[in-house]
């Protein structure tokens, strides 16, 4: 069962903090399986899936009684499609993603793929359905390898240099000393946010889910990885149903569907387009992003004059 390189009595620090994050989701699911809250059913058959298709249907969350965190929200993302959901601090964005995985079961309302409720089917064969790129990967204390290798135990070398190279962070792997071999995580090699973002990248390209679910670092890289990195993602939500929690909305303009929360409510919905003729709050976020980025673009060019 123990399968990282983690000492036992550290196991209930990881289930704490694997709360907190869907990026620790898969990790902790590796190590304690399954939450002894969230139970499979008495019969469960596995998922059929289909073409994908994702629905949310006025679905209700709170993390504790009496604190409400989603109301009422309901979405679907057409096989292959992708909707993203942008909103302040604390608006719920990443608690959709949390309960998409079944982290959490909904209090009200239904979550389902393909027409099968996520509580129907076991969390096996619905973890094993979709693919996360998280905000902040966490790496194993292991090689370079085992830790691309995670998405699909059982890969081969050539396997993962093959999505390591899909993923540009090939040639970067090459340089270290022991290359594939390098030990990173706490106690290896440490690895810039950009480097292990590509990481979390070939990690979900060799598992290759039909859905995914992408949560944007808030911190943002610089802008030429930024938009590098970009481009990969893009390639990975191509012909699979993708939900992306966005915090750069400069990424997201041609998402099917754009869903604005405020306080677990959806206040606006529609294309990018659309939001921006609304003139709401979407089009003011839009506005303000695109100033800091002006800002920004006439810092670098006066810190780098060509
Ligand atoms: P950010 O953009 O800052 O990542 P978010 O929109 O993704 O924010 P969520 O992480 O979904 O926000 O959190 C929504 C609300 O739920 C917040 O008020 C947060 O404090 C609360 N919350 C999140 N995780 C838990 C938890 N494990 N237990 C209790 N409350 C939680």
């Amino acid at each position: 069962l123990i399968q990282v390189c983690l000492p036992l009595n550290s196991l209930g620090f990881v289930f704490r903090q694997a709360r907190d994050a869907v990026v620790n989701a898969e990790r902790m699911f590796r190590l304690l399986d399954e939450r002894p809250e969230i139970a499979d059913p008495a019969t469960p058959a596995d998922l059929r899936l289909e073409r994908g298709e994702v629905r949310f249907e006025h679905v209700d969350f709170g993390y504790e009684p009496g604190r409400q965190i989603l109301r009422d929200v309901s979405f679907s993302i057409a096989p292959g499609g992708t909707v993203a959901v942008v909103g302040g601090s604390g608006s719920g964005k990443s608690t959709l993603a949390r309960l998409l995985f079944r982290f959490y079961d909904v209090s009200a309302g239904r979550i389902s793929i393909d027409g099968q409720d996520l509580r129907d089917v076991p969390q096996r064969s619905l973890r094993a359905a979709i693919g996360i790129v998280p905000q902040d990967t966490i790496l194993f204390n292991d090689t370079i390898a085992y830790n691309i290798a995670y998405g699909r135990p059982g890969a081969s070398l050539d396997e993962v240099v093959e999505v390591a190279r899909a993923a540009h962070v090939h040639d970067f792997i090459t340089s270290l000393p022991e290359q594939y071999d390098t030990p990173v995580g706490e106690r290896g090699v440490k690895l810039s946010g950009g480097e292990k973002q590509r990481i979390a990248i070939a990690r979900a390209m060799l598992k290759n889910p039909p859905i995914m679910i992408f949560d944007e670092a808030t911190s943002a890289l610089d802008t030429r990885a930024e938009r590098a990195i970009q481009d990969e993602l893009d390639r990975l939500a191509q012909e699979r149903t993708t939900l992306i929690i966005a915090h750069r909305l400069s990424t997201i303009v041609d998402a099917d569907e754009i869903l604005v929360l405020e306080h677990g409510r959806v206040v606006e919905r529609g294309t990018h387009g659309a939001l921006l003729r609304q003139a709401g709050v979407y089009a003011q976020m839009w506005q303000l992003q695109r100033q800091e980025r002006e800002l920004e673009q006439t810092e670098q060019s006066l810190a780098a004059p060509e």
